[in-house]
């Protein structure tokens, strides 16, 4: 599944080759993905000039002129493919936007767990998917204190508070399991006792996790784009996720890398390092 990182690697490529085009031509070539298509979008779309592509938590918010805003989420399996208009859209490619310089952009999904929505750009923060989103860890105000505010009532585990989006925008599981790691803190401690400097150290490590992924998607997509038209996708080397058995990175515990399961989700972790 795509996580914040991963489409925060898409928006940054994708945005260079989209802003400032206009919409030459968009189709929908099913009726829906999770939900339906908003009705006659491909009209609606066509001949708007794209103003930005911006992300909040893991939607990617394509800022049209005429006040509209494109919203898309990639579900489980979504990809955005950018490459020539014209030729076959390929298999599980639900959605087409052909840009007035000849490049097009499909969402692929097979699974069909996405959605795509339109709606005026000045009702987005009031979006029935939007509005109960916690803040966006990359973001400049985000501190421990933030974090803390938003745990303080949490009586789950600060693992699985971590996966709530109302608490914190758009962190899954693999970032959750690697920021705890980072920082320190059991997954099993109580959601409501981080706070002060663990909560702060939990901030950090949570953004520096994030930057870390951003940055590797950054370095690997080069090599990536070309044959597959794929963006953001990439292998990236975690230190406790996926790891189980495997000896620890922080220190030098017999026992090495252990897997519970919390909610239903694999949580992966040091039982001596992280408390
Ligand atoms: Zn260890």
């Amino acid at each position: 599944m795509p996580e914040l990182p991963e489409v925060e690697t898409i928006r940054r490529h994708l945005e260079a080759a989209v802003r400032g085009k206009r919409i030459a031509a968009a189709r929908t070539l099913r009726g829906d993905l999770r939900r339906p298509f908003p009705p006659a979008l491909a009209e609606r779309l066509a001949g708007r000039r794209v103003e930005s592509l911006e992300r909040r938590a893991k939607y990617l918010i394509l800022r049209l002129d005429g006040g509209l805003a494109l919203l898309v989420h990639l579900g489980m399996s979504g990809r955005i493919l950018l490459g020539e208009a014209g030729g076959n859209p390929g298999p599980h490619v639900h959605f087409i936007l052909d840009l007035d310089d000849g490049r097009r952009v499909s969402l692929q999904d097979p699974r069909r767990f996405g959605m795509v929505d339109l709606v005026a750009a000045n009702l987005l923060d009031a979006h029935p998917l939007l509005k109960s989103i916690g803040p966006e860890p990359l973001g400049a105000r985000f501190t421990g204190n933030v974090l803390a505010d938003r745990l303080k009532d949490s009586a789950t585990s600060i693992k699985a508070a971590l996966l709530d989006q109302r608490r914190v925008a758009g962190l899954g599981n693999i970032y959750a399991c690697e920021a705890l790691f980072r920082a320190r803190i059991s997954p099993k401690r109580r959601a409501g006792s981080v706070t002060g400097p663990r909560a702060a150290a939990l901030a950090r490590a949570i953004q520096a996790v994030l930057k870390d992924a951003i940055a590797a998607g950054g370095s690997t997509l080069r090599d990536h784009r070309l044959p597959s038209g794929e963006l953001g996708y990439f292998q990236h080397h975690f230190r406790v996720y996926d790891r189980e058995g495997q000896p620890c990175p922080g220190c030098d515990c017999a026992t090495g890398i252990r897997r519970i399961v919390q909610g239903g989700r694999s949580t992966f972790y040091c039982a001596k390092r992280q408390r």
